[in-house]
């Protein structure tokens, strides 16, 4: 496991680099001076007497990003992650604020764990925000006390891998969010029709004699959930969509004025079920990777804005857990560091998305869901920022991450984009 060792960044000249944010419509060379970690000045030939400066020639400069689903395994599995190296990891993928998810040990259903988890996270460099589980345990029983972990600071409540399977819960928990103006987020996937299975269901599933996941048992959760949200008129986030039939239904729901947001993973828009051929555990992940048709379904979501935000679901797993047969791995890959370099190698240098809607939908699209500030690149704004040299290449090796785990589905594949430097709460990072 490797340190991230950071400074302080008080006041720092930042010179020629290219600064790009979608939300300002900026795209242009130009120097920033940061000062008490602010955004003082942004213009050209800045000087500023005895301060640092950091030459960013060649490197472009965006706000920092932001992961709406986080597994970071603490309390309770701190051999796989732990929020410093979880927190770790996001910074060394640009990531400057994560939320993490409530499937910890003991559960994030009660106010002690909330208060851990942001006071562990105050040690770090990146913003976090709890999201506490709707119903204690996450056993789908009994609603967790949402009032009190509102106040301790949850920003979204959910059942993290789990669907809601009793509707009439789901509803009174929509009752609450809507109390205190926060969403709701499931994970769609049917638990009885998902069943054992393994991968998407589909000729490949048959030809690898393996139990298949069908679309359906995603596509059933996503209609019924919209259902629920028009009904009561509470917003509700569908986490990791990955069907075509899922972004055609939410794309009518929004017509209509339904208030549902979704997300989904670079894993999913970019890889598909022939990648399970090789039987490599880390492609075994939820949902299924699906088929070419999904992944052209969601770019296409991402282009309209049917699909608010590009979630990375990091979700870490030991060597002993992962490294054995895919019949009995666990689900799930890392991402956090992989993400940003994964998007921009395979859709926007393949010109199947802009660099622009990639970039929203990692900055402002999962903030805008979980009501934090957008950052700006922008005098006054906090200085939240990452920096990437983005014709430089880096192949991922087990050993080079900042995460306790090494299950990432991006491994030992050349990616182009590296990060050079990250600033936030008056920090800096460089590799
Ligand atoms: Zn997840």
């Amino acid at each position: 496991m490797k340190e991230l060792n950071f400074k302080p960044a008080k006041t720092l000249l930042i010179k020629n680099g290219r600064l790009v944010d979608p939300s300002t419509n900026l795209d242009q060379k130009v120097d920033i001076l940061v000062r008490s970690g602010k955004i003082e000045k942004i213009g050209n030939d800045l000087n500023a007497d005895k301060t640092e400066v950091l030459d960013a020639t060649g490197w472009v400069v965006f706000p920092g990003f932001f992961d709406m689903h986080a597994h970071l395994r603490e309390p309770g599995q701190e051999d796989q992650e732990t929020i410093e190296s979880g927190c770790a990891a996001a910074i060394a993928g640009g990531f400057t604020g994560l939320a993490t998810m409530p499937d910890t040990h003991p559960t994030t259903d009660t106010r002690s764990v909330v208060e851990f988890i942001l006071r562990e996270a105050g040690k770090t460099m990146a913003d976090v925000t709890p999201v506490a589980a709707i119903t204690k345990n996450r056993r789908g029983e009994e609603l967790a006390e949402m009032v009190e972990l509102f106040a301790a600071g949850a920003v979204a409540f959910s059942d993290a891998e789990r669907s809601l399977g009793n509707i009439r819960i789901l509803r009174h928990a929509l009752d609450y969010a809507r109390m205190f103006a926060v969403p709701l987020i499931d994970v769609c996937e049917d638990a009885a029709l998902a069943g054992e299975g393994l991968m998407n269901e589909g000729v490949m599933s048959t030809r690898l004699g393996m139990h298949g996941i069908p679309n359906v048992a995603e596509d059933v959760v996503v209609s019924r959930d919209i259902h629920l949200a028009e009904y009561t008129g509470t917003p509700v986030h569908l986490a990791k969509i990955s069907t075509t039939r899922a972004v055609a239904l939410v794309r009518d729901a929004k017509k209509r004025g339904v208030k549902i947001t979704c997300d989904v993973t670079p894993h999913h828009l970019i890889l598909t079920e022939n990648d399970l051929v090789t039987y490599n555990t880390n492609f075994k992940v939820k949902p299924p990777l699906r088929t070419q048709a999904d992944c052209n379904a969601l770019i296409a979501g991402l282009k309209d804005d049917t699909i608010d935000a590009i979630s990375t679901d990091h979700s870490p797993h030991a060597p002993e857990e992962k490294e054995v047969e895919i019949l009995v791995a666990p689900f799930g890959s890392t991402g956090l560091e992989t993400a940003f370099p994964a998007l921009y190698s395979h859709l926007v240098k393949t010109n199947r998305l802009s660099l622009e809607r990639i970039l929203k939908k990692l900055i402002s699209g999962p903030r805008n869901i979980l009501k934090q500030p957008v950052p700006a690149l922008r005098e006054g704004e906090a200085a939240n920022l990452s920096m990437w040299d983005l014709e430089a290449k880096r192949t991922f090796s087990a050993e080079s991450f900042y995460s306790r785990s090494r299950n990432a589905i991006f491994l030992e594949k050349e990616l182009s984009g590296v990060v050079k430097a990250v600033l936030n709460k008056g920090k800096i990072w460089q590799p």
